[in-house]
């Protein structure tokens, strides 16, 4: 709070005036839903799915205790559990795709994600979707082997527990956007569910305004011997496969490589997740996953999503996708007992503050502009006004080229704004704001005359 108000004041001389209203203070609501996050859940939550022995994408189907089948069954029944309290709002269903022959499905398959929608209150015209998502299949050393143990419980139980804590947290809030909780199938098969679910969304034409993968996200030992338990790494891309042309060439030209779709997005986990888990820090990496690896998050920013990964700061490569087996007085597998839940909440609790923050917020600000009619020692701003009721102003963010984070803020009511600030030194993006604090991605500008 001292920060935000330092921060209000810097802008009062920057612009010379401070419109009219009180700027909106942090939200009651996103901090009541941070608090009800549980470490205990998230165990349990963990220790079932590894009960399933194997999740392999190729494993059974029909047994009602072992294999993929089982664990897809009971995640939709725990969804359901929690849709029932969200008023009819939360519905549940499995999404299915028959998948051709590829190099680790031999025959076509069919690759079921689990997926829970949550509604908002009121039907949002422009359908907003917010994705958040972790894979359930798991493997073994042999990415074929379908019969032996896979217990997966880092990779991915730790991510499908986190969503489903998410979906019971979130199922009964009223919202401004379509929450989308998914647990995907077939990550270690080649990316198969997540690829299926975002190229519906690009040919159903939705309009998916962030997607938030978490991937290994339970551990704080690393197999070096390491602990790191303060914080998480947050993968995102810089730029976009539909970034290209005049595109291209605008954002090259002006110093956008840092504000595309999916590392905009990673700043403002960043900044949502230092407002309600300042103990606990999501750190940006600029790369699309940890080197030469990926994740389902990629064939959502490959479709012009924006799209990022949350993975722990530090790995176990003994524990991670190895037989559960002893070598060498060294044991491999990757079980609950390697594992670290208070971790794994906090990386919760960074997901639950940046995805109730978006997801009650007004929409992005739309035909964000900088204007150039002529060289000015001012930086002016303008854009469109919202139509959200609940909707209280704009927050004007700006920073020096070379900061990975917004350095300033200015609270305005106004579409327009003119700050001292050079244009050639700064970046710039507009927020939304509601009455409770909740701010949108922010909109970059391009200029306009
Ligand atoms: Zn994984």
């Amino acid at each position: 709070m001292k920060t935000f108000l330092l921060i209000v004041v810097i802008g009062w001389f920057a612009v010379g005036v401070l419109p009219g209203k009180e700027p909106p203070k942090k939200s009651k609501t996103v901090e009541g839903i941070v608090a009800r996050i549980s470490e205990s859940h998230i165990q349990e939550v963990v220790e079932k799915l590894v009960s399933f022995g194997t999740r392999h994408t190729l494993s059974d189907t029909a047994s009602p205790v072992r294999g993929i089948g089982a664990a897809r069954r009971w995640i939709k029944s725990e969804f359901e559990r929690h849709a029932a309290g969200s008023g009819g709002r939360m519905t549940v269903a499995f999404h299915e795709s028959i998948v051709p022959p590829s190099a680790r499905v031999p025959q076509p398959t069919n690759v079921v994600n689990v997926v829970a929608t949550l509604a908002p209150w009121q039907q949002d015209p422009t359908r907003r979707l917010l994705v958040v998502g972790g894979h359930y299949d798991s493997r073994a050393s042999d990415p074929m082997n379908a019969e032996s143990d896979a217990p997966g419980a880092n990779d991915d139980g730790s991510g499908v527990a986190l969503v489903l804590e998410l979906a019971r947290v979130m199922a009964s809030m009223t919202l401004d956007a379509t929450v989308v909780f998914i647990a995907f199938a077939g990550e270690e098969q080649g990316l198969l569910g997540a690829t299926q679910w975002a190229e519906m969304a690009r040919r159903e034409g939705w309009s998916v305004e962030a997607m938030l993968n978490n991937d290994i996200v339970g551990s704080s030992r690393g197999g070096d011997g390491s602990v790191e338990a303060g914080y998480v790494r947050l993968f995102s891309e810089a730029y976009s496969p539909t970034d290209t042309g005049a595109v291209f060439r605008m954002r090259n030209s002006l110093g956008l490589e840092n504000d595309g779709l999916s590392r905009n997005l990673a700043r403002t986990i960043h900044d949502v997740a230092a407002l309600y888990v300042p103990a606990f820090e999501v750190r940006m990496v600029y790369r699309r996953d940890r080197f030469l690896r990926g994740g389902d998050h990629s064939p959502f920013h490959g479709r012009g999503f924006a799209a990022v990964r949350f993975s722990v700061a530090r790995e176990n490569y003994d524990w991670q996708h190895q037989d559960v087996r002893s070598e060498g007085g060294k044991e491999y597998g990757d079980l609950p007992k390697f594992m670290d839940f208070e971790y794994c909440a906090n990386v919760a609790r960074a997901n639950a503050a940046a995805l109730a923050t978006l997801a009650l917020a007004p929409a992005p600000p739309q035909g964000v502009g900088i204007v150039t009619s002529q060289l000015e020692y001012e930086t002016t701003l303008r854009w469109k006004k919202g139509t959200e009721s609940d909707l209280a102003g704009y927050y004007v963010r700006y920073r020096a080229t070379t900061s990975p984070t917004w350095e300033h803020t200015v609270f305005t009511t106004d579409t327009t704004i003119t700050l001292k600030a050079l244009k050639d030194d700064y970046l710039f993006g507009v927020q939304a704001v509601d009455n409770e604090g909740n701010a949108s991605l922010s909109s970059i500008p391009r200029p306009v005359r």
